[in-house]
């Protein structure tokens, strides 16, 4: 386990603003955000890399990027958490036909208001019309 710090974006979360509701665990490709206690967690620093996908798909914003001192983001721990971690999270699939990330890519996207997710097939026609 990496114990290196270093000045970096990590994930924030308001845990007065956050219900618990688990959607931004499966957007988090790294495993690193679970929902403990009834709150969402970034369970251990080094898998948070703060790219920030799942920010878009919080109701509440409990959820923001901020840059301050933490462990360094750790792709070895990242393998050996998703090797040990059985897949918690709630599965999504596409607002628009219904398939699941096992047969096609998702994409978070807002859409009338909400924070949905959309597959790669049916991506093109809303950006076409
Ligand atoms: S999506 Fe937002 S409200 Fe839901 S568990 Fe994650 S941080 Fe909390």
């Amino acid at each position: 386990m990496s114990s290196t710090t270093m000045t970096r974006q990590i994930v924030r979360i308001d845990e007065e603003a956050c219900t618990g509701c688990g959607l931004c665990v499966s957007p988090c490709a790294e495993g690193a955000i679970q929902i403990i206690d009834g709150k969402a967690k970034v369970v251990r620093e080094e898998l948070c890399d703060g790219a920030g996908f799942c920010l878009g798909v919080c109701p509440t914003g409990a959820l923001t990027i901020e840059t301050r001192e933490a462990v360094e983001f750790d792709h070895h721990a990242v393998e050996e958490h998703l090797a040990e971690a059985p897949k918690t999270y709630i599965p999504q699939v596409c607002f628009n036909c219904g398939t699941d990330e096992d047969h096609a890519p998702l994409l978070p996207v807002r859409h009338d208001g909400k924070s949905e997710w959309v597959c790669t097939r049916c991506l093109p026609a809303l950006i076409h019309g």
